[in-house]
């Protein structure tokens, strides 16, 4: 029973940009650098450029790279420029997308339609996924139909290789690596997953949504960073988003493929429309114009010295951050993570109480399970907040002293949130229950 009409007569500029200010007064206060998650951004005179841009091409439709030759150009140039930076050699190739979440859906449905035709017998195919691996993996899993097989990691949080080689089965047609998984910032051993791909003739996709736009520069800048994209022998997609640390509007990622051949199997092309011949490479229909513009804008304008000046920045404040939590009696870093996303826990207290110590200090940290830990997604926006958050999470870590570390079992974090939880079973329905009271009118 839907309680609202649109209005039956317009309202001004003015009246419509004032209310939505006003709407928009309770969101997270990302500016100020108390959010560790959902936004990256460099700047605002970059941000004010992006917009411009984004504007310059707002009417336009990526779906048809005839009328508009200039989105196909954008289009074509930044995935090249993505498929250099990510080790692909003269015959990559990949299309944009418009998350992160497309491109592992493209590529998991690519993957699947070229193992049809590799391995026809094969009628249940099944895909190796790090616990770790992004919920993308089983959205694909369950649109597509390929059956995921859990593989555990290691005390490092990286994927247990051996346990993976285990996994196998006659009907495996793909593994996947993360480079880094969100939860902890730790990278698989892509290398060695990758081998066995290779060994077994299968596909291996490479999650570098996260870390593709970060991690080559954080390699210049003398951090170890092990070989993780398709450099590496076996790779046969890797996934970078240009809304992540590619600093652009969102509805920007990228889904390269180490040839045309492997990406053919992205495309859906249907001929027997009266609307006349259809092809589309991705997932949407109507690609938006601005998305596009923006994401080449963002490459052009930072450049590499401004990338790696950013990722400088950043891995500046995330060793200020390490060393100062690693000080604070009782917490610990999880892990080794690899670049400026990180979690922690403590064996001192409570680490969900922390949290909610800190939230009421208006820091807003994600509460992640298994095991419990507060998650950390460093950008340029908290190189001015390192101190006060630090100081604020020594005295939250004290005030929760003696809360017990085991009373996080039973508990489930849930968008970042905490919930009780009586068993896990319970928590596919809950989310559910969540999603459908979220998406509809409030009171
Ligand atoms: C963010 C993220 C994704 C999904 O990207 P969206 O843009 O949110 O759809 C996938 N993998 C990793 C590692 C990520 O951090």
């Amino acid at each position: 029973m839907p309680t609202m009409k649109i209005p039956s007569k317009g309202a001004s500029r003015e009246e419509v940009l004032s209310a939505m200010t006003k709407i928009g007064g309770r969101d997270a206060d990302w500016r100020g650098g108390r959010t560790w998650s959902l936004v990256y951004h460099a700047d605002e005179e970059t941000s004010a450029m992006l917009k411009d841009a984004y504007s310059m091409f707002f009417s336009e439709n990526g779906l048809s790279p005839i009328a508009f030759p200039s989105l196909r150009r954008f289009e074509n140039e930044v995935v090249a420029m993505t498929a250099h930076m990510l080790g692909g050699g003269e015959s990559a190739a990949g299309t944009m997308t418009s998350g992160g979440s497309e491109s592992i859906l493209m590529a998991v449905k690519a993957a699947r339609d070229w193992a049809r035709e590799r391995f026809p017998k094969v009628d249940r195919p099944e895909m190796l996924l790090p616990v770790t691996a992004h919920p993308a993996f089983f959205k694909a899993a369950h649109y597509f139909d390929v059956k995921p097989v859990l593989v555990p990691v290691d005390a490092g949080f990286r994927a247990n290789v051996a346990a993976a080689r285990a996994m196998l089965t006659g009907r495996t047609v793909l593994t996947v690596g993360s480079a880094p998984a969100y939860p902890h910032g730790v990278i698989d051993p892509i290398e060695d997953l990758a081998a066995i791909a290779k060994a077994r003739g299968i596909w291996m996709h490479v999650d570098a949504c996260l870390g593709g736009f970060m991690l080559p520069w954080v390699r210049r800048l003398g951090h170890p960073i092990p070989p993780f994209d398709l450099s590496v022998d076996g790779v046969c997609s890797i996934s970078a988003d240009i809304h992540k640390y590619g600093f652009s509007a969102k509805g920007a990622s990228t889904i390269i493929y180490r040839d045309a051949g492997l990406r053919r199997h992205q495309f859906f092309a249907w001929a027997d429309w009266p609307g006349g011949l259809y092809g589309s490479p991705s997932m949407t229909g109507t690609r938006p114009g601005g998305a596009i513009a923006a994401a080449w804008a963002a490459l052009m304008h930072f450049g590499e010295e401004g990338y790696l000046e950013i990722a400088r920045g950043v891995m500046d404040t995330t060793r200020r951050l390490l060393d100062g939590i690693g000080e604070i009696p009782g917490l610990r870093i999880l892990g080794e993570p690899a670049m400026s996303v990180f979690a922690f826990d403590s064996d001192r207290a409570n680490i969900y109480t922390i949290g909610e110590v800190m939230a009421g200090r208006g820091w807003h940290m994600d509460r992640q399970h298994m095991p419990a830990s507060l998650h950390l997604m460093v950008t340029p926006a908290h190189a001015a907040i390192v101190e006060p958050f630090l100081a604020d999470l020594r005295a939250a870590a004290a005030q929760a002293e003696g809360t017990g570390a085991s009373e996080t079992t039973g508990m489930a974090a849930i968008y970042g949130m905490v919930g009780a939880l009586p068993d896990r079973g319970a928590a596919v329905p809950m989310i559910l229950d969540f999603l459908d009271q979220t998406y509809a009118l409030e009171e």
